[in-house]
């Protein structure tokens, strides 16, 4: 889950927990008071019921009636049990049709508030003392308004509080949104920066803010680097430099050496494998120092359109040359009907460079065995496959082999730099390709390449 997202979802379980403690609260007060007021009228009531009985004249009792009456009104459902001194019969049968517990009356003896509330009807007791006579009075009544405005007040509680938890929820994500902004924009312009384009800087916003020394530390860090990708890139561009004329040299008087018509065979021999050596290093001279310049974007090659079968051809050339027994064989049966499918935009040097250090992985870490590449089209891209029956690539490195100097861990039996495939990489994503590798470890691998083909060919 996203952190903006895991901010909107705690901002809102956060603010929900405050309104509904705040809900309950508001619910327990109003219904508590409402409920109490209605204790009070029904017991005021009940006291002027208790009163009347209590007269001995009917005049003075209808008089207590009479201000009820006018005054006060009847609530809904109101009731009046009166039970007087000694009416024991009455007391235990009013007991066994009411609801109210024993410690409700045990109030009503204290002369403590005695009160109940059970299926909506709300209950009071009294004792009542007058001139030596004692009579109890059992009343009950419906809060008919009350009710319903404590069933209102929960209704607008309930609606309240999901309305507000949709308020909080989007507006807790627009906050968060708008505070992560900055960081996606910096995470959108690292991506962007690679070897290629080192030299790049994030945009310093100007907020003096986390953002802006976040911003700042890349800065740094990217000039850091790019100086000591400089250094190590002038370095390996030198040194490979230097090696070739000499390397030239020697192949060249190798060669020479070659041709002398009188010549023992040891020597012969010797002058072949100085041929054969000084040829491969001058290979790895020119992948080191081709590595070096497609590192970053320095002067851009020339660039004509090339055709794919021409250039897999010139890559079984140049594979001849170092393995002069290999067993690499070109597919053609899947070229496409269309020939200007072909056709790619791309510089021919750096494309022959970059399929023949795979192809001549293939050869090398198959002992030589079959290698077959493929030549076909999806109609936007050429597509170029490489398949070996070779030793294969453990799992958990195929992430690592673009990576400059690496080497698997099942290669100790052969000779290699690490340098081949990360030039094939850099050569084939100048030309906006893609380069995907499948590997089994002991069955083989098969590298496929797509280009894209150059617009004229649409
Ligand atoms: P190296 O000089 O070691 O061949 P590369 O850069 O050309 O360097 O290749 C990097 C690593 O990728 C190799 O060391 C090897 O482990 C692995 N690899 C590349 N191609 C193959 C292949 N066809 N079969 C098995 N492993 C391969």
């Amino acid at each position: 889950m996203k952190i903006q997202t895991k901010i909107a979802l705690l901002f809102t379980i956060l603010t929900s927990g405050i309104i509904v403690a705040l809900s309950v609260f508001i619910y327990t007060f109003g219904s508590e008071s409402v409920s109490n007021s209605f204790y009070h009228r029904l017991e005021v009531r009940a006291d002027i019921v208790g009163h009347a009985a209590l007269q001995e004249s009917k005049s003075t009792t209808s008089i207590y009636y009479d201000i009820k009456e006018r005054h006060l009104g009847d609530l809904p459902f109101e009731q009046h049990h009166i039970i007087k001194n000694g009416e024991i019969e009455k007391a235990r049968q009013l007991k066994e049709r009411l609801p109210m517990p024993s410690a409700f009356y045990d109030n009503i003896v204290r002369k403590e508030p005695a009160r109940f509330f059970k299926n909506d009807t709300s209950y009071v007791g009294l004792n009542i003392n007058q001139s030596g006579k004692t009579i109890i009075i059992l009343s009950s009544a419906v809060d008919l308004y009350g009710l319903e405005e404590i069933e209102n007040l929960k209704k607008l509680l309930i609606v309240g509080f999901f309305i507000s938890m949709i308020f909080v929820f989007t507006f807790g994500k627009l906050f968060s949104t708008q505070i992560f902004n900055p960081i996606r924009r910096i995470i959108r312009n690292v991506k962007g920066i690679s070897a290629h384009n080192l030299h790049q800087r994030l945009e310093v916003a100007g907020s003096k803010d986390e953002i802006d020394d976040l911003t700042h530390t890349f800065n740094d860090m990217l000039n850091r680097l790019e100086i000591t990708f400089e250094i190590q890139n002038n370095f390996v561009s030198n040194a490979s430099h230097e090696f070739r004329t000499p390397l030239t040299v020697i192949s060249g008087e190798a060669q020479l050496g070659l041709s002398l018509e009188e010549i023992p065979p040891a020597a012969k021999s010797s002058f072949e494998v100085i041929y054969k050596e000084a040829g491969k290093l001058e290979h790895l001279a020119n992948s080191m120092l081709k590595l070096a310049q497609t590192g970053f974007d320095g002067t851009k090659e020339q660039w004509s359109p090339i055709r794919v079968d021409e250039l897999v051809l010139s890559v079984k050339e140049a594979v001849d040359k170092i393995i002069p027994d290999n067993q690499v064989d070109i597919d053609f049966n899947h070229l496409p009907e269309d020939e200007a499918k072909l056709t790619i935009n791309g510089n021919q040097t750096l494309l022959t460079a970059a399929l023949s250090n795979i192809v001549l992985n293939s050869c090398k870490y198959s002992d030589n065995k079959p290698v077959t590449i493929i030549i076909s089209s999806d109609g936007t891209h050429s597509i170029v496959e490489i398949q070996d029956i070779g030793i294969g690539i453990p799992d958990r490195e195929i992430a690592q082999i673009y990576v400059p100097f690496f080497r698997a861990s099942n290669t100790e039996r052969y000779k290699g730099f690490g340098i081949g495939l990360p030039l094939a990489n850099n050569i084939i994503k100048k030309h906006n390709g893609t380069i995907a590798v499948d590997s089994q470890v002991g069955a083989g691998t098969s590298f496929k390449i797509h280009l894209p083909c150059s617009k004229a060919s649409f």
